[in-house]
C-alpha cells in the first residue's frame, strides 16, 4: 500500500511550500504511519489559483453529459480501489477494515449519483405575467472550499466534492490534519480517471493556516464545512468578511426514544451501534437514550448485553466491530467527561475504561443516573459513550429532547404509526429514522437544526448549495 505524502494540485503531487510536515500515528498501533506535507498559506494561493484557471477554462462551461461521464468514471475507479481505500482509512483512523471498505464504497457510489444528478438539474421558467418569458439559470460558484473532519474522512470529502463538480465548480478540499491519506488518494484517482487537472486539489495541514487562508481568500464562493460546531462558529464569523457562502455540518446530541409498545428488544440490540458505531466519532451518534418506563429495566439490561458482544480490537481484523479511537486526544477529551460522571455519581453499568495494551482503546460505555445538566448529558462527548434515562410522559420527553442546543439526528422506535408520526413532526432535527438507524441516503439531505448545523449535504439539496440562482426575463 503507497502512503501519499504530499500535496495534490493542479493535478499533481507537490512538497508545502516551507517544508512543512505533520506526522500521521496509527491509532491502533501508536506507531507513526507517514509524515504528510502541511500546506502553507501560499500553497493555498497556489491551489485557489489553479482552482480558478481550471473551473475558467473548460470545466464550468463542459457538456453536462462530458461532465457526467467524467464523474461515472471517477465512480469507477473508486469502486475499482475500495480494498486500498479502506487500508488506507484503516491505518490512519483505527476504523475497522469492514466499515472503511463500506465507506469507500459510500464515495463511489456519491460521485455515481451525482454524475446521474446532473441531467436532472436545472433551472425554472417562471409565470411572471408582464408580456415576456421569466427562466432562472443554476449556475456555477467558481472556487469551493470543503474543509472535512476526520472521522469519516472519505465519504464526507466525496459528499462535499462530487456535488460541487457535478455542478460546474472547481474544488479545494482540507482534509483533517489526522486523515489525509483517502482524501488525496481520491484525488488521484479522478485525476487519472479523467477530471482535468486543477479542478480538484488537496490540501492537508492545520485548520488554523490551511482553513483560515480558504475561508477568507477573496476567489473562494463557497465554503462547505463539516466538523465541531466551534470551529463551524469560527468559520461563519471569517466569511463574514465577504460575504462567502457557507454550508455548515457540525455536532450533534441525538436521541434514541422507545416506546414501551416498540419491539424493544429489536431496539436493544441494534442501539449500542446507533452509539458506538465508528467508536462513537459519529456527529449522528445516538447518545441520549429515552426509554419509556415499564421496559425501561429489561431494555437496559438487554442493551448492556449486547454492548458487551461487541468485538473490540484490531481494525485490520475482519470481525472488528470497534476500533480504537481515532486519536489519543479525542480518549483524553472523552477521559475528561466520564470522570464528570463519576463525580457526579452516574452510574457505569458498562464499559469506562482503557482495555490495556497499546492502542487509543476505550470500552464502550453505557450510563445510567445521568441528570439533565451534566456534561455528559449537555454536550457532544464524541466517544463510545451513552446515557439512558426512563420517561412517563411523551410531551415531557419531547420537551427533554429539544432542549439541546444540537439538532441533528435521531430514532423513534413505535409500533404506533400516528406516535411515530406525531413524534417526527415534533422533534427538531434534521434527519430522523423510524425503527432503525439509518441516517445517511445519498439521495436524501443531510444536515442539522439549531447548531448542528447550516445547509444539507447529499440528494438535490447539495447540488441546489453548489449553485447560484439566475434570473432572466425575456421581453416578448
Ligand atoms: P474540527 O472542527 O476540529 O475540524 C474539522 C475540520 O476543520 C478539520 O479539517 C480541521 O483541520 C478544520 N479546522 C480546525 N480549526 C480550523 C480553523 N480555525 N479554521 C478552519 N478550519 C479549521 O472537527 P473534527 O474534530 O475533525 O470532527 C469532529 C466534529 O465534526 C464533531 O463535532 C462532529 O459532530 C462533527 N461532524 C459533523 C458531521 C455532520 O455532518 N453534521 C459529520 C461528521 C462530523
Amino acid at each position: 500500500m503507497k502512503i501519499p505524502t504530499g500535496l495534490f494540485v493542479d493535478g499533481t503531487w507537490r512538497e508545502a511550500t516551507g517544508g512543512g510536515r505533520t506526522p500521521l500515528v496509527n491509532p491502533a498501533t501508536e506507531e507513526v504511519l507517514a509524515h504528510v506535507s502541511a500546506a502553507s498559506v501560499a500553497d493555498v494561493e497556489a491551489a485557489v489559483a489553479s482552482a480558478q484557471a481550471a473551473w475558467e477554462s473548460g470545466w464550468r462551461d463542459l457538456a453536462p453529459g462530458r461532465r457526467a461521464a467524467v464523474l461515472y468514471q471517477v465512480a469507477l475507479s473508486l469502486r475499482a480501489n475500495v480494498d486500498e481505500l479502506g487500508r488506507l482509512e484503516q491505518s490512519q483512523v483505527g476504523k475497522p477494515i469492514a466499515d472503511a471498505r463500506d465507506e469507500a464504497g459510500l464515495a463511489a457510489r456519491v460521485f455515481e449519483y451525482y454524475a446521474g444528478a446532473i441531467s436532472q438539474f436545472g433551472g425554472q421558467t417562471l409565470p411572471v405575467g408582464r408580456g415576456g418569458f421569466d427562466f432562472t439559470l443554476k449556475q456555477s460558484m467558481g472556487v469551493v472550499a470543503a474543509i472535512v473532519p476526520w472521522n469519516f474522512p472519505l465519504p464526507i470529502a466525496a459528499w462535499k466534492a462530487a456535488p460541487a463538480l457535478a455542478a460546474g465548480n472547481a474544488v479545494v478540499l482540507k482534509p483533517a490534519s489526522i486523515s489525509p491519506l483517502t482524501a488525496l488518494r481520491m484525488a488521484e484517482l479522478a485525476t487519472e480517471a479523467g477530471l482535468p487537472p486543477g479542478v480538484l486539489q488537496v490540501l492537508p495541514g492545520s485548520g488554523g493556516v490551511v482553513g483560515d487562508a480558504l475561508v477568507t481568500h477573496p476567489k473562494v464562493r463557497k465554503v462547505s464545512f463539516t466538523g465541531s460546531t466551534e470551529v463551524g462558529r469560527h468559520i461563519m464569523r471569517l466569511a463574514a468578511g465577504n460575504l462567502t457562502r457557507v454550508s455548515l455540518e457540525l455536532g450533534g446530541k441525538s436521541p434514541n426514544i422507545v416506546f414501551a409498545d416498540a419491539d424493544w428488544e429489536k431496539a436493544a440490540d441494534s442501539s449500542p451501534m446507533s452509539v458506538f458505531a465508528n467508536t462513537g466519532q459519529d456527529c449522528c451518534a445516538r447518545s441520549r437514550m429515552f426509554v419509556e418506563r415499564p421496559v425501561f429495566e429489561r431494555f437496559v439490561e438487554r442493551f448492556v448485553a449486547a454492548t458487551r458482544r461487541l468485538v473490540v480490537g484490531d481494525p485490520s481484523l475482519e470481525s472488528t466491530q470497534l476500533g480504537p479511537m481515532a486519536s489519543a486526544a479525542q480518549r483524553d477529551v472523552v477521559e475528561s467527561f466520564l470522570a464528570d460522571a463519576r463525580s457526579r455519581g452516574s452510574t457505569f453499568a458498562c464499559g469506562g475504561s482503557r482495555p490495556g495494551g497499546r492502542g487509543f482503546y476505550l470500552e464502550p460505555t453505557v450510563l445510567l443516573g445521568v441528570g439533565s445538566s451534566d456534561r455528559c448529558w449537555r454536550e457532544e462527548i464524541f466517544g463510545p459513550v451513552v446515557a439512558i434515562v426512563p420517561f412517563d410522559d411523551e410531551a415531557a420527553m419531547l420537551r427533554e429532547v429539544n432542549d439541546s442546543p444540537y439538532g441533528l439526528s435521531g430514532s423513534i422506535w413505535t409500533r404506533d404509526l400516528s406516535r411515530a408520526l406525531r413524534v417526527s413532526r415534533a422533534v427538531e432535527s434534521g434527519v430522523l429514522s423510524i425503527n432503525c438507524h439509518n441516517s445517511v441516503h445519498v439521495e436524501a439531505p443531510f444536515g442539522g437544526f439549531k447548531t448542528s448545523g447550516l445547509g444539507r449535504d447529499l440528494g438535490m439539496a447539495a447540488m441546489e448549495g453548489y449553485t447560484e440562482t439566475k434570473n432572466v426575463f425575456v421581453n416578448a
